[in-house]
């Protein structure tokens, strides 16, 4: 039999950045029974669920909800806005944007990847500048969309979405604007409506503090008016039907019941406490975790102050030292679980994730653990992460009400 329960006493700490430690509340909200997915009970529910994403993805305009993981909505936004052969515009800022590109490049659309050469790009955001010179070379509007990661996970750099939309704007463009915030929704400023963004892609299992398995199309009604002339096949992810059958609540298949109870949950959570609250409680755990890594003299792979992640922070190990050994050490040893170096940067950083059913003592020892892990496999630190970690958490405690989400009774 598979052993599921192979961790020792205690929580296991789940520090990567995506699936999040889901909130017991929310675990609790999903074990009630399956309701009848035709039935009275799931219409209020479905209208329920597409106003509160609403709310949270800022946008008047309606939002797709598949039983399926970020990588299904990414093809979706995909092949309801494009037929064969079109060609878009993508921007490598790490791991996640070089797979879109290529399910892009799988469908048989013609993408085009900007960014900086190397792995240097990867410490970068988008360069709003990079894409409006681009379209300023397209006369012809043959690019049909732009398409941007808002957090790159693989990283912990954010890109300013308004500025791409700025971009496409100067350069009087009309491409669609993607983005994929599969990792930022719910937990960084995320605005669709206000920043012109067409289609928002995002997911279950980060921000939102849900288990994996469902994710998200935010539409425009220039997204919803480029769909009536795709030509790319789709069936499952097709939004007309969806569009239609929404109205009332309901799914043109079975969608996951329980996952939605959790999302029920996870949106009366995130909107109760306010998503500027949400917001500034995301930034200041960064700031605390990169205060422990700064100590420890490390570099952070986001390289621009003002991008930095408030989800995820990624750290660059020393030449030499392998980062998956010292997450294999972390984990082996104090149970601990750390996100892996991707791609272009595997087994050159680590990323600590600082989101979910989180707060400032998960996060401490959290830093406790890749701060013994660190030395254990030889690295030399010039002083205490944990310490300085403390030291920031004390000196800047939060107004009562924002304290780890909880409202001042
Ligand atoms: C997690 C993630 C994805 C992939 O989502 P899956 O749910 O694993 O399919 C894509 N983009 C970003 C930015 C992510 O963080």
């Amino acid at each position: 039999m598979l052993q599921l329960d192979f961790h020792p006493t205690g929580r296991h700490f789940l520090q990567i950045p995506g699936p999040s430690p889901v909130p017991d509340r929310i675990l609790r909200a999903m074990s009630l029974p399956t309701i009848d997915h035709r039935g009275p009970e799931f219409g209020a529910l479905g209208l329920k669920l597409m106003a509160n994403m609403k709310a949270i993805f800022k946008t008047q305009h309606p939002v797709m909800i598949y039983p399926a993981s970020g990588t299904g909505a990414w093809e979706a936004a995909l092949v309801n806005t494009l037929s064969a052969g079109d060609h878009v515009l993508m921007y490598e800022t790490g791991h996640f944007a070089s797979l879109w590109f290529k399910l892009a490049a799988r469908l048989g659309i013609k993408a085009e990847l900007l960014g900086l050469p190397g792995a240097e790009g990867w410490r970068q955001g988008v360069d709003a500048n990079k894409i409006e010179e681009r379209l300023r070379q397209d006369p012809s509007h043959s690019i049909k969309a732009v398409c941007v990661v808002h957090n790159e996970t693989s990283t912990g750099v954010t890109s300013n979405i308004a500025a791409v939309r700025r971009a496409i704007d100067n350069a009087k463009h009309p491409a669609l604007l993607m983005v994929d915030t599969i990792s930022g929704l719910a937990s960084a400023d995320y605005r669709h409506d206000e920043w012109g963004v067409d289609v928002t892609v995002s997911g279950s299992q980060k921000g939102l503090m849900l288990p994996p398995g469902m994710s998200f199309n935010a539409l425009s009604p220039k997204a919803i008016e480029a769909s009536k002339k795709s030509t790319m096949p789709k069936s499952f992810w097709a939004w007309d039907e969806m569009l239609e059958i929404n109205k009332s609540g309901y799914y043109p298949y079975t969608p996951n019941t329980n996952l939605m109870y959790g999302l029920s949950e996870a949106c009366d959570m995130i909107l109760g406490q306010g998503l500027d609250v949400v917001f500034k409680r995301h930034v200041r755990w960064g700031e605390g975790v990169r205060a422990g890594v700064r100590a420890w003299g490390l570099p952070i792979q986001c390289a621009d102050e003002a991008l930095y992640s408030p989800i995820l922070t990624g750290v660059m190990t020393p030449e030499g030292v392998d980062a998956d050994a010292v997450r294999k050490i972390i984990y082996e040893r104090f149970d601990c679980s750390l996100g892996t170096g991707l791609g272009k940067v595997k087994g050159k950083m680590f990323r600590i994730g600082h989101l979910g059913d989180c707060n400032d003592l998960t996060l401490i020892a959290a830093l406790s653990a890749c701060e013994m892990g660190l030395k254990l496999s030889g690295v030399q630190l010039n002083g205490s992460g944990v310490q300085a970690a403390m030291d920031y958490f004390s000196a800047n405690p939060v107004p009562a009400l924002i304290q780890n989400g909880r409202t001042a009774s």
